[in-house]
């Protein structure tokens, strides 16, 4: 029996991660869960499996989660301090860290720091502290389980080799939305549009990602800390399919792939049973109806935040933070309607512009380069035109 934290549990990732937990119930334990805002789900999810500790975002939210949870015997907590303890509580042995942004860093650092391995799907963990989080992982002897697909892929790719034979990680891509917009009228694409992924089921923000290509740009920062590659090994296919996960290619010219359904259920799973695996629900893939597996280089005029991720990876030390923070400022900001596509990318470029890049020597560091990147890209974000404008 494997006991449980989910931090995230209202999100998508959290959502999928409880229904694997539901089917096997002999197999896994929750001991704490974390919300934010969605205190309905979070109140549900306590009913449902009965968690020690859960914990939200925001204290003020306490006496609402407190209503809902009338005669449920629960142990509730709230703020960092929180998220912290539902991470570490007593017991713990895995923590799924999900929470979407840089909130997720605090709860993940202390889970590694009390022993606890991790199944992470929290992009922002390597892409704003890499180096801090894998010098951790190293010094506390805890395993690091990628939950995102590509990821998850490329581990279940490399299990069993040596790392001095890989010559490189490909990471696939749908293209999402706008593969095959002309470019001419992404200027005119609406939230909507953006929100409307051709294959995966995912979260708002990481939507929005795959459409940009920065989802794309922050898995090739994360397979860097993950799978200590270099840069120049790091490649991205265009695969519309989403069938090939992600691939290594060897020395002797061999490609190993990981093929499957596209369903988040499936890398949850192998994260959370690893090195068994265990039914994940997932269809499984029946090779005789793919009439088609095509894979295109990405076209970096059309995904300039691709070419921007590369950019902070190869510049390094503070400014995949500041980049990640001005993405996020500039998705919640096109999201709201304050800013079009177009200018998601030019935003994150010209915060990036303007930063100086300094040394990373700690998580809180990170975390200051991750508040200058946003209140930046907030001030930037003012003096964009909005309507459309290029
Ligand atoms: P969602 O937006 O669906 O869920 C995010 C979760 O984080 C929710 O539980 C939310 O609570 C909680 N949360 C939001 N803000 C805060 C905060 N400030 N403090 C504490 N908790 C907070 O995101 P996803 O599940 O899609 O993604 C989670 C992470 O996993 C992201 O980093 C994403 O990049 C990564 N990922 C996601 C994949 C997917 O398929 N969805 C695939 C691979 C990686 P509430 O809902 O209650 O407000």
């Amino acid at each position: 029996m494997k006991q449980l934290a989910i931090l995230g549990s209202t999100g998508s990732i959290g959502v999928s991660t409880l229904e694997i937990v539901a089917a096997h119930p002999d197999k896994f334990r929750i001991i704490s869960l974390t919300g934010a805002k969605n205190l309905e789900l979070l109140a549900h999810q306590i009913r449902q499996f009965r968690p020690k500790l859960a914990a939200v975002a925001d204290p003020a939210e306490i006496p609402a989660l407190k209503k809902l949870l009338t005669g449920v015997d629960v142990e509730l907590a709230a703020g960092e301090e929180g998220l912290c303890a539902a991470a570490t509580a007593s017991g713990v042995q895995m923590v799924v860290a999900a929470i979407v942004g840089s909130a997720g860093l605090l709860p993940t650092a202390a889970a590694i720091r009390a022993g606890i391995d991790i199944a992470l799907a929290n992009k922002e963990t390597l892409v704003t502290a890499g180096h801090i989080f894998m010098d951790l992982v190293e010094n506390y002897g805890v395993r690091l389980y990628p939950v995102d697909s590509e990821h998850s892929a490329v581990f279940q790719s490399i299990e069993g080799h040596r790392c001095q034979d890989i010559t490189r990680i490909i990471l696939t891509a749908s293209g999402g939305p706008f593969r095959e917009t002309p470019i001419d009228r992404l200027k005119e694409v609406t939230v909507q549009d953006a929100l409307n992924h051709p294959n995966w089921n995912m979260g708002r923000k990481i939507t929005i990602d795959s459409a940009t290509m920065m989802n794309k740009g922050l898995e090739v920062i994360e397979a860097r800390w993950l799978f200590d590659a270099p840069p120049d090994k790091i490649s991205v296919n265009i695969h519309p399919q989403s069938i090939i996960h992600s691939m290594v290619e060897y020395i002797d010219g061999c490609v190993i792939a990981q093929l499957g359904t596209p369903d988040m259920k499936a890398p949850i799973a192998y994260a959370l049973s690893y090195p068994e695996r265990v039914s994940s629900g997932v269809k499984p893939l029946d090779l005789t109806t793919l009439s088609d597996l095509s894979f295109f280089k990405p076209d970096m005029q059309r995904f300039p935040c691709l070419g921007l991720a590369y950019r902070a990876l190869g510049e390094g030390e503070s400014m995949p933070a500041v980049m990640n923070a001005a993405n996020e400022v500039a998705v919640d900001a096109f999201l709201s309607g304050r800013i079009t596509y177009l200018q998601i990318a030019s935003l994150i470029e010209k915060t990036m512009d303007a930063h100086q890049v300094h040394r990373l020597g700690s998580i809180e560091e990170a975390l200051e380069a991750d508040r200058w990147g946003r209140s930046t890209a907030g001030e930037i974000c003012k003096t964009l035109k909005t309507g459309r404008f290029i």
